[in-house]
């Protein structure tokens, strides 16, 4: 545990995650004074409770910021799966491959790099808040109680869902809390299997099993053996006794008895889209702590790097400009809405309607895309989301029941007029409040169409 602070700090970095570590790394590597402060002992880092499965594109978007797994890091290559709908009553084979990671081995990596490239780590220690926002000096409290302020050019909240800086007066921009609706909970536990898995190779994912409507349940392979299991859902549809839906879901697991766990959880997480203003003065929000997460399924590990890795140029243009204003670092905002942003706000868009509709609809949704391949293409992959809005046009044109040919034709309208939005994120601060005043009146048509469904 570090206890005394450095002399000057350029960036001062939240949350050793896999967004604070890359963004962290990359600083350094720039030449930038980073201090990354965490409030776990280093050795926990990377003990995160998570699904910790990475699809091929997710990788990709991994390895251009230098933190794509490796051999050791990657527990198991999967080459797709089987997705399970309406209580067993379709089944559909996956193609979209993957890795599923041993994810301490993997955050252990990312913040040894870190302070391999000159980052200081001060671990064992919570940011409690902004002790001074105009200064960007934030409280300090390491596990001894032991407490001191830090001050630094730009400070980066990359401290997950809790987002200690981000939720009081971070961006230039206060977003509305999140509703229940809008948060994942999920439980999951890593446990070895009795028999050896059919196939370690493929996943296998059930659609809204009972207890999680609007969630699914997940077991992904991590070798002959072992497991990662879990279910998720909002907040919303999570009943106070959530964990006993994992224990039905586990125990419904064709052809497999699990041991003990290993590891156990839950976890939240933000399921919406990305807050509209990712930067204040001297202030970046970094990952989860920014609603970063795939808002559809939940995938935040590749969109933290990718943020983490857009951060670290930003900040340093703007250091070696001199102007860490909010104009400063306005950039990494725009960047980062055109990169994944834009596709993070369909999804969402998309997620409120399924929400909206009864189950059979649901059903029939997920089971055409599938047909044509298409939930694995809409899924992840930057840029897919313009393909989003004519998959669900089509599904619409196969449709039978009137009612439900209208809302596909909404929803596809929809999601394309958000997309456009975010691919047109203002260039600089000055045309934000018109941007702001054109997604909320977005927000609100959202809510009309999609009120009293199901
Ligand atoms: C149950 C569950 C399953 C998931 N499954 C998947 C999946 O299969 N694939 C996928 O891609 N994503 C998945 N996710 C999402 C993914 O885990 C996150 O999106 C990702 O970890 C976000 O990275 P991050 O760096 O923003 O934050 P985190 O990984 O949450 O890291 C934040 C760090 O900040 C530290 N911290 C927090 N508060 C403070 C503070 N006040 N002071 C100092 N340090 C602090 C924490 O200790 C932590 O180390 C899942 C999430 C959950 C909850």
């Amino acid at each position: 545990m570090r206890r005394a602070l450095p002399d000057r700090i350029d960036l001062l970095v939240i949350g050793a995650g896999p967004g604070g570590c890359v963004l962290a790394r990359r600083a350094a590597e720039a030449g930038l004074r980073v201090a990354l402060v965490e409030r776990s002992s280093a050795h926990d880092v990377g003990r995160k409770v998570c699904g910790n499965a990475v699809t091929e594109d997710g990788v990709e978007t991994m390895r251009e910021y230098g933190a794509a797994p490796t051999e050791a890091e990657a527990a198991t290559q999967v080459w797709g799966g089987t997705i399970i709908l309406g209580g067993g009553s379709v089944r559909m084979d996956a193609h979209k491959s993957g890795v599923i990671l041993n994810r301490l081995t993997f955050g252990q990596r990312l913040l040894a790099d870190a302070v391999a490239a000159g980052v200081e780590l001060i671990d064992g220690c919570s940011c409690l808040g902004w002790t001074d926002r105009g200064s960007a000096t934030v409280r300090l409290r390491w596990n001894d109680d032991k407490e001191a302020d830090a001050k630094a050019k730009i400070v980066v909240d990359a401290s997950g869902y809790g987002a200690v800086l981000t939720q009081h007066g971070g961006p230039s921009h206060q977003a509305a809390p999140l509703d229940r609706s809008d948060v994942g909970i999920a439980y999951r536990e890593i446990a070895a299997t009795t028999e050896d898995l059919e196939d370690p190779k493929q996943v296998f994912v059930v659609v809204g099993p009972e207890g999680a409507r609007g969630g699914y349940g997940w077991v992904f392979p991590m070798g002959d053996r072992l497991v990662n299991v879990g279910v998720g859902t909002t907040l919303l549809e999570a009943g106070s006794r959530f964990k006993d839906c994992y224990r039905k879901f586990a125990a419904s697991l064709p052809g497999m008895t699990l041991a003990d766990p290993i590891d156990a959880g839950a976890g939240l997480l933000p399921l919406r889209r990305p807050l509209p203003s990712l930067v204040g003065d001297r202030f970046m929000t970094v990952g989860d702590a920014g609603r970063q997460a795939n808002p559809l399924h939940g995938g935040g590990i590749a969109p933290s790097v990718l943020a983490g890795g857009i951060a670290a140029e930003v900040a340093v243009a703007a250091l070696g400009t001199g102007d860490t204003s909010t104009a400063g670092l306005w950039d990494y905002g725009l960047r980062f809405m055109r990169e994944l942003g834009a596709q993070h706000a369909a999804h969402e868009v998309l997620r409120r309607f399924l929400d909206s509709l009864p189950d059979r609809d649901v059903h029939f949704i997920v089971h055409e895309l599938a047909k044509r391949g298409a939930v694995e293409k809409v899924m992840g992959a930057r840029g897919a989301g313009a393909r989003l809005s004519a998959h669900v046009r089509l599904v619409a044109t196969i449709a039978k029941r009137p009612s439900l040919v209208i809302t596909l034709m909404r929803a596809a309208r929809s999601i394309s007029a958000t997309q456009s939005l975010y691919l047109d994120y203002p260039e600089t601060p000055s045309r934000f409040g018109s941007w702001l005043g054109q997604l909320e009146h977005q927000k609100t048509e959202l809510t009309r169409a999609t009120r009293g469904g199901r």
